[in-house]
This record gives C-alpha cells, structure tokens and sequence, in this order.
C-alpha cells in the first residue's frame, strides 16, 4: 500500500502542477497510447490541472476498440461453427460487429465464455475434448507473450482441440502511422506503460530521431501521470527530445527478454487491420508456421459477409486523435455504457466510456 499511496501523495501532485504551469510556455500537444493511461488522466482530473496551453489527446491504445469489424465479424463466424466454443474477455462480448455481436449470438446458442485468462481457455480445451476451443487472442505486447506461452504448453500437452483467432497488435508501427498521417500536431507522446514493460524503451527511439517528438514512458499513478508531462515539457520547451522512462520500476530499457523470446517463439509480424486507420504494415502479431496447428484462421474455413460499419459512431476518429467523444452526436443520448453503440463506449478502456464516467467538464 505504502508503494501506491506514494504515487497519490497530494503535496507532490501540487508542487509538480505548480512546476509544469511555471515551466510551459509554448501551445503543446500530448498523445497517449494506452486506454489505462486515458482512465488514469481523466478518472484523476489530469487534463483540469495542466495550464490551457497543455492539451492532451488519446490515442488508439484500447485493444478492444481497435479491434476492426471485419476482424470481429470473423470471430462471430467462428462462433456459428458446430461444436466450436469461443473463449473471449468479457468486453469484446459486447462490440457490435456489421450484423451481430457474441453477446446476441450466444443469446441465439452459440458456446460463448468469458474469460479472465487464456489459461481459462486451455482448462477449458482440456475439459471438452471433442468440442473446438477458439480463444480470441485480442491486445498489444503486454498480452501477447501470455498467449505465446500458452500455445507452447498445448504444444508440450498435445492439445487437439485449441485454437487461437490472433487479432494481436504492436505498439511502435501505430505510432509511426499515427505522425505518418499528420492530422495532428502532437509535440510529446506518453508511452504506454504496461507495453514497455515487455519491448522496453528502444523500440520508441525512432520517434525523437524522425519526428523530433519527446516521449516519456508513464505508469499509471497520478503522480506518474504529471512526473511524466513534467519530463515531456521540459524535453519539449529545450529543444532536447529522447525517450525517457519515468516508469523505472517496472520498465527496463532492453524490456522483458524473456517475454520477448516466447513471444518470437510463436509469433511473426504480420499486417493488422485498426479500426479508423485500416491495413498497417507489419503491426500485427499472427502465428508461426510451427505452431499453424493450433491458428483459428488457417483450421476453420471463415466466411463473413461485406463489412457494415456502425452508423453515426466516430471511434475511427477518436482513435486517431482528432475527434473527441463529446463531438459524437450519439454520445450520451443513444450510446451509453448501458447501450454502447460503438467500441469506444463498450471497453472499460475506452475513451467515450471514460468520457462518459468521468468528463463531465472536461470540454
Ligand atoms: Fe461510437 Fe458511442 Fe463513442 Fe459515438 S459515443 S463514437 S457512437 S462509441
């Protein structure tokens, strides 16, 4: 507890808010990349402390809601094949895809589980032998190597009966595509915490050499939160952009080699199709020839029908940073938590579900 309350200390929190309105002096953009980042900064007020010249944007960093239709119209798919029993986290249970969602699709039959972890799906593979246990393998770096590891044990238990839909994407290339793109402006970017415990910080280093754009890796405290805006403006107003880690006890800068090397074991880069922003090159992870055996998409013949994108829903535009949840016309009138209309809204991570519960006047 102790280690906690440090990060939430009050007094701290002030004197660095007094810091970063007395050291900001230039109009600034901050991005992050991860959906807990996005809960932490405005479950905690962060964006009202910051001096108006700071503004703060989210980027695609909820797993969920990067997930594309077409993606998620393919685990529906497999979630109508007989005696398939799909095993996913509870949030993608709700997210619309063109016709359906798994939540109506169990309504109507299918063997539809929630999970908290993909060793939930291998006990459930063992435990039904003649059924097809698909796990949808859905986040960033951070859950990858999980799944990675799984797959190696049911290689080692000659497990028949598992499979994998890998839908998992990597960090760096979004962020690339993301300055690529050049819709926004952004000055500093708030690395993903929880992902840089596993790729560490040198994966980032492209992003102050091609862009001259700052970069800090932040955990999730609020006090990490500013420690970390504190260390983006000081790179920003000197000119000296680096990746910095204001996150040192949980993130090396070589990462998780460990993590890293069961995660190559099993996985390659691959395409990956994001929500808002479509095919991006080599920013996916999908399964090796070795362990083909085990891939839902290369074992089950997946038909889905043509792509229908969810009316009126902007999250294509509140993942690539230039829209907010607030300029959604459906934000709070038709979607709501109760009944999400999008992604966005459907994912504990997501930006209008955190709009939604904590930015009442963040506008
Ligand atoms: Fe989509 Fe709902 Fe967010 Fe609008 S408020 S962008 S409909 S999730």
């Amino acid at each position: 507890m102790k280690l906690v309350d440090e990060f939430r200390d009050v007094e701290l929190a002030k004197r660095l808010v007094v810091h970063i309105h007395q050291s900001s002096h230039r109009n600034i953009k901050l991005m992050e990349f991860c959906g807990s980042h996005t809960v932490s900064i405005l479950k905690n007020g962060i964006r009202q402390l910051l001096p108006p010249n700071i503004e703060m944007l989210s980027g695609p960093g909820c797993p969920v809601c990067v997930t594309s239709t077409t993606d998620l119209d393919k685990v529906i798919a497999l979630s109508r094949i007989q005696g398939s029993i799909i095993t996913s986290f509870g949030d993608m249970i709700r997210v619309p895809g063109s016709h359906s969602t798994l939540q109506k699709e169990k309504a109507w039959g299918a063997d539809i589980r929630i999970i908290y972890s993909v060793l939930d799906a291998l006990k459930i593979s063992r435990e039904n032998p003649e059924k097809k246990v698909i796990f949808v393998g859905i986040g960033f770096e951070t859950t990858a190597p999980t799944v990675a590891a799984a797959l190696v044990q049911a290689e080692k238990e000659n497990l028949h009966n598992f499979f994998v839909i890998s839908l998992h994407k990597i960090c760096p290339p979004i962020m690339r595509t993301i300055l690529e793109l050049g819709e926004i402006r952004i000055n500093g970017i708030i690395c993903p915490g929880h992902v840089s415990t596993i790729i560490g910080s040198y994966p980032y280093q492209f992003i102050p050499s091609d862009y001259g754009i700052a970069c800090v890796i932040s955990g999730f405290e609020p006090i990490d939160i500013l420690q970390s805006v504190d260390m983006l403006v000081s790179q920003i107003e000197n000119e000296k952009h680096s990746v910095e880690i204001a996150y040192r006890r949980v993130v090396k800068p070589e990462g998780n080699i460990q993590a890293l090397r069961t995660m190559e074991t099993v996985f390659e880069l691959s395409d990956a199709d994001w929500r808002g922003i479509g095919i991006v090159s080599r920013s996916g992870l999908k399964i090796q020839k070795r362990y083909q055996h085990f891939d839902a998409e290369s074992n089950f013949d997946i038909k889905t029908i043509p792509n229908n994108e969810i009316s009126g829903c902007i999250c294509g535009n509140i993942l690539r940073g230039i829209s907010t949840p607030t300029d959604c016309s459906l934000f709070r009138t038709i979607c709501t938590p109760e009944q999400p209309v999008g992604p966005c809204m459907v994912s504990s991570e997501g930006s209008c579900a955190a709009y939604f519960q904590y930015g009442v006047n963040i506008e």
